[in-house]
């Protein structure tokens, strides 16, 4: 253990080293706060702290296992294994299953997600005869989400008459109604939308002091990461459970709140001192993330807010290059940039496609991105925007399954009743859905007792009613006896949904039972896994939780190598050593929706703080001067947030330099050991060359004194590049030994070799890079 606390600086040290009492880390970005809480709690369990009294709160669920694999590398997995560790909604919705009963809810209860519960007020706006155009079913969510996160019940609101005015002042006075609704129909059906999993803690918390006191006594050392971004409801749930013993430790950054807009409360980081007694702060402030330019950049930037904490980053690491700033014409020019350079950069340094991040401040900003990747051949994977689990064909298997866990639940019953097609009508679900209401039970029980409520059905619908009902039983028979990738592979075929599928030979088509398949193997994946993990049989229900609370960066298993493009928000305490900040534009980042008060444009800095602190080595800041908008081509001014770095931090290139490829212009024996990448002469290989070429174009930078020496090629290297290489050469490589040459391909800069090494097997290696000698 000591030597992994001797592996620390003091500052973080300290904080490890505080056992009792509450505590909390302000620290700015990359200064090390999830490390000292890994550490710490490899320290607490050292000291003889049982596993099962601490509970660790995270951001994704991802960041939760990382932490546990370091723990256990630390203290042994069998330790580490019972640790409580995951996000909010995963902790919690583990412990409503176990105390559903005292809620009135099921422990089966399905947990709907944002795609449900907008489906579900749709339906209810509908029923009500309401304006779709007032009442837009994804703002209505987002206002009884703002309820929820702030404990405000259906109750609550109808004794608040303030709230009532202020939705009726907006236009939209049958709010309350519609949350009342909203309500009902989810207790009916058994299912918690993702707020409930937080509002029905507090319940349950406040409700039953002996529940309450149970987890306290449970969870005597509780630390939160990522404390600034908590909203009421979180709050209220970690000072309720940390009363007891008073063993909270949370570590946040101040500026790096970035979810103001969905109710996280930056007070909640602010008052902590206020809000527990004898409360020691620490403070952490070196950056061991990013070198000196990107720290400082960083810095410059924050400095612009008014409402912060003062606070110091700084880093020992090297100054590295400098921000680059880039300018093209249009969003596709911005992608082409991008893909280039994360090519280029790959050849010269010989890195992977995972070193390389894109983040916008948009999901719809990544298209461009990808058809640039995608015609370089980049690998790359999107995190966000829909996830796998909610695609159309996969969502449909998933709606069979929450049918067999639990069949109240009705949004997975109305998706599936009739898909794939077997003769049950919109009439006949409305019918069923009017039925259900009245009588205050799911469709499913409806169905049941067909026979005996009158819905003026006609023989056959009754029967085909039935038969659903059979079905849906009959897979809850095999889901008793048999493992979920059994029942799954079963379901898929026994309902029609593979054969419907089959029915499409287009590539989507095909694509979608590829999915299928993928679904599959991920079930039988986790099945291994849980076997693995305690000898479990691999139950459908688990597998189901895993899936309802999944966040798309959970999925990411690390092992294949692509670049990553996620939006600013979800790129929240990761890192990379190359870093794209792309659509810096006004209006864009930032958002045109969150300029009209000091507040949000503050948050929106802090969001470009937490963009430009995710890069180690560069970041680069790109903007477009006209992009496609609403399927407009509209024009945009660079962002604001560029400006406001200090100008010694950033290097502009000019976009003469990259929007043609150019060749090595000088020998390298007049400019020694000079970054050859930046010394080209324009020949350019795709796009427009300038009209007239006059000789007074801009000069690419030339300043060698501001060039700092990367890879430059050797001698040989360039050589090589002008003579040519053929298959059969063998060669030597500065790093990595002998190969020999299997295929050329390119021509002139583009020109690459695919070399096998002896050691290492196939690279490709671009010539005009390549450190290779001929033998
Ligand atoms: P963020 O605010 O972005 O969440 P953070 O404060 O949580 O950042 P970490 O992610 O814990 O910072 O650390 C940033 C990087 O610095 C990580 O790669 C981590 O391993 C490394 N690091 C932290 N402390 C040290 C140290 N004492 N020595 C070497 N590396 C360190
Ligand atoms: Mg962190």
């Amino acid at each position: 253990m000591q030597k992994y606390i001797s592996q620390l600086n003091d500052a973080q040290q300290e904080p490890v080293l505080h056992k009792d009492g509450p505590m909390i880390i302000i620290a700015g970005a990359g200064s090390g706060k999830t490390r000292v809480l890994t550490i710490r709690i490899a320290y607490l369990m050292s000291l003889g702290v049982d596993a099962f009294n601490i509970l660790a709160l995270t951001f994704t669920n991802k960041a939760a296992r990382e932490m546990k694999k370091r723990i256990s590398d630390i203290v042994g997995s069998t330790e580490a294994k019972n640790l409580w560790m995951g996000t909010f909604h995963s902790v919690f919705a583990r412990i409503l299953r176990s105390e559903a009963d005292k809620l009135g809810y099921p422990s089966n209860f399905t947990i709907y997600d944002t795609q449900d519960s907008v489906r579900l007020i749709s339906a209810i706006i509908k029923e009500m005869q309401l304006d779709r155009d007032i009442y837009k079913p994804k703002q209505v969510l987002g206002r009884i989400s703002s309820y929820k996160n702030s404990l405000i019940t259906v109750k609550a609101y109808f004794n608040n008459p303030e709230l009532q005015e202020a939705d009726a002042m907006s236009k939209k006075p049958r709010i309350g109604d519609i949350y009342q609704q909203y309500v009902e129909r989810c207790f009916k059906s058994g299912a918690m939308d993702f707020d409930d999993l937080l509002l029905k803690t507090n319940e349950l918390l406040s409700r039953f002091p002996e529940v309450l006191a149970k987890y306290q006594d449970r969870f005597r050392y509780i630390m939160v990461d990522e404390y600034q971004d908590t909203n009421h409801s979180q709050y209220l749930i970690v000072r309720a459970l940390s009363d007891r013993f008073q063993n909270i430790c949370v570590v946040g950054d101040d500026a790096q709140s970035i979810y103001a807009f969905r109710g996280a409360n930056i007070n909640n980081i602010l008052n902590f001192q206020k809000d527990y007694e004898g409360v020691k702060t620490y403070r952490l402030e070196q950056n061991y993330r990013s070198t000196k330019n990107i720290v400082e950049a960083a810095n410059s930037i924050i400095d612009k807010n008014k409402t912060k904490l003062d606070k110091v980053v700084w880093t020992a690491n090297d100054f590295g290059p400098k921000v680059k700033v880039h300018r093209s014409m249009t969003d596709g020019e911005e992608g082409r940039f991008v893909a280039s350079t994360i090519w280029e950069q790959k050849m010269q340094n010989q890195l992977g496609n995972g070193q390389f991040a894109i983040l916008y401040r948009t999901n719809a900003q990544s298209r461009a991105m990808e058809d640039a990747l995608r015609k370089r051949d980049i690998p790359y994977r999107i995190y966000g925007g829909l996830s796998f689990y909610q695609r159309k064909e996969i969502k449909d298997v998933l709606c069979y399954l929450r049918l067999v866990i639990n069949p109240k639940d009705e949004e997975a019953l109305i998706r599936v009743i009739n898909y794939p097609a077997r003769g049950i009508g919109d009439t006949t679900v409305e019918k069923l859905t009017i039925a259900a209401n009245h009588y205050k039970r799911s469709i499913f029980e409806v169905m049941q007792n067909i026979d005996r409520i009158d819905l003026k059905l006609n023989a056959g619908t009754k029967a085909k009613l039935q038969d659903f009902v059979t079905m849906i039983q009959s897979f809850q028979v095999i889901n008793e006896n048999q493992d979920a990738f059994y029942l799954a592979d079963h379901v898929t075929k026994k309902t029609g949904l593979i054969q419907e599928l089959k029915k499409d030979a287009t590539p989507e088509g095909i694509a979608k039972i590829e999915n299928i398949e993928e679904l599959l193997n991920g079930i039988k994946d986790f099945i291994e896994g849980q076997r693995e993990i305690d000898g479990a049989r691999g139950a459908l229900a688990e597998f189901m939780e895993d899936v309802a609370l999944a966040t798309d960066l959970d999925k990411d298993t690390g092992d294949d190598d692509r670049v990553a493009l996620m939006t600013i928000h979800l790129a929240k305490g990761l890192e990379f050593p190359y870093v794209f900040v792309v659509g810096m534009e006004e209006d864009l980042f930032p958002s045109a929706m969150s300029m009209s008060t000091r507040s949000e444009l503050e948050e929106e800095r802090r969001l470009f703080y937490v963009a430009l602190t995710r890069a180690e080595h560069q970041a680069y800041l790109t903007y477009a001067q006209s992009r496609y908008r609403w399927g407009k081509l509209t024009d945009s001014e660079p962002s604001r947030f560029i400006n406001e770095i200090e100008g010694q931090y950033l290097e502009y290139l000019s976009p003469e330099e990259t929007n043609y490829r150019y060749k090595p212009m000088i020998d390298s024996d007049i400019f020694g050991d000079v970054d050859k990448s930046k010394l080209r002469q324009m020949k350019p290989v795709g796009g427009t060359p300038p009209k007239h070429i006059t000789g007074n174009e801009p000069k690419p930078d030339l300043n060698i004194r501001k060039l700092k020496p990367l890879s430059a090629p050797t001698k040989t290297g360039a050589n090589l590049f002008d003579s040519g290489l053929t298959p059969g050469n063998i060669v030597m490589h500065e790093r990595f030994g002998k190969g020999e040459v299997v295929n050329i391909e390119g021509a002139g800069a583009d020109k690459k070799a695919e070399i096998k090494f002896e050691i290492g097997g196939i690279k490709k290696l671009l010539l005009r890079f390549a450190k290779l000698d001929v033998i």
